[in-house]
């Protein structure tokens, strides 16, 4: 194992090589969640031909770090103050808290901000306000997708019920009465996720489990949907914190 430097523009990190016996022609990068850019080469490549082919892949290793970064960081429990980041459909917002008394408490998205004026400005109250205001446009926004969604589907001939029930580790649910669980935290991933998980919810409607029926009707319906997946399973830590 060697240790390298890349740099490219202002920017610079140190990678490991393995040289590994596995591989014959292919060099593998790995951006790990730490921040480790590990670099596997077979045993015979010069060391030039593995750093031109480093090089070569240099900003996709750093907008890898940026996001391993991103996501250490914002996977830490919220504060609830000003300028903390959260997300919006898929979207980053900064958060402007704004104490004031003499009027009622608002929740606003200007120009790439949460606004939260409140009458009391302290962590718990801004947290419970800004879980509300979620609330809110999860209702709103999912049963708005699930109707649009539903109509394109010739098998389902009425809307389901939705509901909103926070769940820890899961986003939707569909229950054996035919009514669609959602977790609310849901509407902080982007909006072809949200899509995604509602249109896997419905199609239990008609495939009760998880079984190659289901995958099929679901791959019927939306022939990306395995991309779609691994992109919300990647990014769950980030909308799942609170
Ligand atoms: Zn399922």
């Amino acid at each position: 194992m060697t240790i390298a430097t890349l740099r490219y523009g202002d920017r610079e990190t140190d990678y490991h090589v393995a040289l590994t016996e596995r591989l014959t022609t292919k060099i593998l990068i790995h951006v790990h969640p730490d921040g480790i850019v590990e670099v596997e080469a077979p045993p015979n490549r010069e060391p030039t031909i593995i750093q031109a082919a480093v090089q070569k892949r240099a900003r996709w290793i750093f907008e890898n770090l940026d996001s391993a970064k991103d996501a250490r960081a914002y996977a830490l429990p919220r504060e609830y103050v000003g300028g903390e980041t959260h997300f919006y459909l898929g979207r980053r917002y900064r958060l402007l808290v704004r104490e004031d008394r003499t009027v009622p408490s608002t929740v606003k998205l200007v120009r790439g901000t949460i606004e939260i004026v409140a009458p009391v400005a302290d962590r718990a109250a801004i947290r419970r306000r800004l879980r509300q205001w979620y609330r809110i446009r999860a209702q709103e926004y999912f049963r708005r997708r699930i109707d649009e969604i539903a109509s394109r589907i010739d098998w389902l001939s009425v809307l389901p019920p939705m509901k909103l029930v926070p769940m820890e580790l899961q986003w939707g649910s569909c229950s054996p009465t035919g009514s669609i669980h959602l977790n609310p935290a849901l509407i902080r991933a982007p909006r072809h996720c949200i899509d995604y998980v509602l249109l896997h919810e419905l199609c239990h409607l008609k495939e009760h489990n998880h079984s190659k029926k289901f995958y099929a009707l679901l791959a019927k319906h939306d022939p990306h949907w395995v991309d779609t997946k691994a992109e919300l399973d990647r990014l769950a830590e980030l909308f799942l914190a609170e």
